[in-house]
């Protein structure tokens, strides 16, 4: 980790999060913190509890027990003279908007173009002016090194092209976080590069980034953090390079096995 990072704020802390669907408790009790400009790539099997973790703190699923807050606020609840609250629909919405989510699917609008795409929600939610949205997008779809397919329909485009336009989609909102879920899973093999490499780029322009991936290249390369989850705990929790290359605990060891060969 960078010393910038270490004495950074922290922008996500979870206490004791957890989450159940009916009788199945799906996340046990999450602690985690995240600082302001940190990467963190979370790890682990399938069915431990990653996307669900991310879910509650963008809030599109609601949190069983726990506090999750983010820029020092709660998420979703609110203190007022020692008694909690839910926040307003308003109150939600103004805090999902400072966080970026970016899926496995990229579910693009598919009767809009590129720019359409990255536009639509600051001229809907932000209500920003058109000519000031299309500015933007036009820069983070250069960004993302999209330039000139500002006028692609998605269908015209490939899968890498249409993740990188959902990333620049997530950042025209201008987020303090982003939340990748899987984001290269769904791409041909040929295709996932361009896609890390745009996020690599976005983690050295300072995005604080918690990113759920199994590409343990990426995560060795430009986390600062790795955390190892299964059966809805975090079993191991460390520098990238340690706990991929010396991970401590066996669970960490047989699943890095089972993904690097
Ligand atoms: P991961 O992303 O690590 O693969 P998930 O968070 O998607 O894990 O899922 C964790 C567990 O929660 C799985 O057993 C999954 O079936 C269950 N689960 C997730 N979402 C729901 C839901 N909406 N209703 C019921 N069970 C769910
Ligand atoms: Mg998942």
């Amino acid at each position: 980790m960078s010393t910038e990072t270490t004495t950074a704020p922290v922008q996500v802390r979870a206490v004791d999060v957890r989450k159940s669907f009916g009788n199945l408790e799906v996340l046990k009790g999450i602690n985690l913190e995240v600082r302001r400009g940190e990467v963190v790539c979370l790890l682990g099997p399938s069915g431990s509890g990653k996307t669900t973790f991310l879910r509650l703190i963008n809030q599109m699923e609601t949190i069983t027990a726990g506090r999750i807050h983010v820029d020092g606020e709660l998420i979703g609840i609110e203190e007022r003279d020692g008694k909690l609250y839910q926040r307003t629909d308003k109150d939600i919405a103004r805090q999902r908007s400072s966080i970026g989510m970016v899926f496995q699917r990229f579910n693009l609008f598919p009767h809009k173009t590129a720019l359409e795409n990255v536009t639509e929600a600051p001229i809907v939610v932000k209500k920003t002016p058109r000519a000031t949205a299309e500015a933007r997008g036009r820069e983070l779809l250069a960004q993302v090194g999209l330039a000139d397919r500002a006028d692609s329909f998605p269908s015209h485009l490939s899968g890498g092209q249409q993740q990188r336009v959902a990333i620049a989609r997530a950042l025209a909102m201008d987020p303090e976080l982003m939340l990748f879920d899987e984001p290269t899973s769904a791409l041909d093999p040929e295709l996932v590069g361009e896609v890390l490499a745009v996020m690599k780029d976005l983690a050295a322009k300072g995005m604080t980034m918690i990113v759920v991936t199994h590409e343990i290249g990426f995560a060795r390369e430009v986390a600062d953090r790795v955390v190892f989850m299964d059966g809805g705990v975090v079993v191991e929790d460390g520098p990238a390079n340690q706990v991929i290359d010396h991970p401590r605990e066996e669970r960490t060891k047989t699943f890095l096995g089972r993904v690097t060969h």
